[in-house]
């Protein structure tokens, strides 16, 4: 074990709504089958940005508690019994893992395991790897492989796992709703699939974006006139799109996935509304009209693999996507900012 680690950290950690502070805290180091990983680079998620601002039910379990999620590094320290990693090893960090022993992980679900264990503190100099997820969801990375772009695993897992739902053919029509950070990982995603991507969303320069990385169209819901006909119009002769993901997360939004369908399409809802909210749901159009709808939430420990490795490849890049580099000490800035302008991806290199 490394003699020359630090005796404190710093690490941001949530107090309240809108209250973040730059802690230090005691360095604890790696027990039997931890690691612990020198943070290269974390990335902010919408997911962040709402912590910030109303705290999490699932991800904020204590007070003050750490958090940001997305993360690579290099191992600074591994406990006892770690066999797969060593000192000095550059590692992408999953945030989860599931326990591959409840009702749900029996049936191979794991993203619904009824004991998933999360991971938070990206911002942060150093994070702690607890050995479960040291076992399924931490990975070296090839040393071509930038942390920032590494740090993407965890955002393009839940992708893949929202791709895999509904099962994209070459040649189909896929509507995106939303053209945040999300957006990009689709569009690059439907490329490689061979699919033709028509992004809908709100602000045009953010679509704008979108169509730079392989949406065939884009509309927008404030700047062009009547964007409900125009985008029908662009899905095969108005009859609605084979393939709908919906990653805004807010029911209106919902409920025009479903508006967007063909017959026999189907409908993904990648995202999460709040607690309490419903949509209408048109009977006659699921029942008649043979609508398929999916849900889908986080990722499992295949996805993030396979994440990993799309990115080691080149496969799915960072461009367009991670907008600016900021240093841990700026985090207040930061979350400032994002409150204002509602950036794509930060970096955060500590
Ligand atoms: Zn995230
Ligand atoms: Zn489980």
């Amino acid at each position: 074990m490394s003699q020359n680690l630090p005796a404190t950290l710093r690490m941001a950690r949530w107090y309240a709504p809108e209250e973040i502070r730059l802690d230090s805290v005691e360095l604890i180091p790696p027990g039997p089958g931890e690691v612990l990983v020198k943070i290269g680079a974390a990335l902010t998620c919408g997911t962040d940005f709402k912590t910030f601002k109303r705290g999490h039910p699932r991800l904020i379990k204590e007070i003050p508690g750490p958090f940001g999620h997305e993360m690579s590094g290099t191992v600074a320290a591994v406990g006892a019994g770690v066999a797969r990693f060593r000192e000095g090893d550059r590692v992408v960090v999953g945030n989860s893992a599931p326990c591959f022993k409840c009702f749900f992980c029996q049936r191979q679900a794991y993203s619904l395991c009824e004991d998933l264990q999360f991971l938070n503190g990206a911002y942060a100099d150093y994070i702690l790897v607890p050995s479960r997820i040291a076992e399924v969801n931490l990975y070296k990375i090839p040393d071509t492989l930038p942390f920032v772009t590494a740090s993407l695993s965890e955002p393009l897992a839940c992708v893949l796992n929202a791709f895999e739902k509904v099962a994209p053919k070459p040649g189909e029509t896929m509507v995106l709703l939303g053209a945040g950070p999300m957006g990009v990982l689709f569009v690059q995603l439907a490329k490689l699939h061979g699919l033709r991507l028509i992004a809908i969303g709100r602000d045009p320069e953010k679509l704008q974006n979108l169509k730079a990385f392989g949406a065939a169209e884009t509309v927008s819901l404030t700047r062009d006139e009547r964007p409900l006909e125009r985008a029908k119009a662009l899905l095969n002769e108005g009859r609605g799109a084979d393939l709908v993901i919906e990653a805004v997360g807010l029911p209106e939004m919902w409920s025009l996935a479903c508006d967007l369908a063909r017959p026999g399409g189907r409908i993904c809802f990648y995202g999460g509304c709040a607690r309490g909210t419903e949509v209408k749901l048109d009977t006659y159009r699921v029942h008649y009209e043979e609508l398929q709808l999916f849900g889908v939430f986080h990722h499992t420990p295949a996805y993030f693999r396979q994440a990993v490795e799309y990115l080691s490849d080149g496969k799915i890049r960072p461009e367009g996507l991670v907008v600016g580099e900021y240093r841990l000490d700026q985090i207040h800035e930061i979350f400032r900012k994002g409150q204002a302008s509602n950036p794509l991806k930060l970096a955060v290199i500590p």
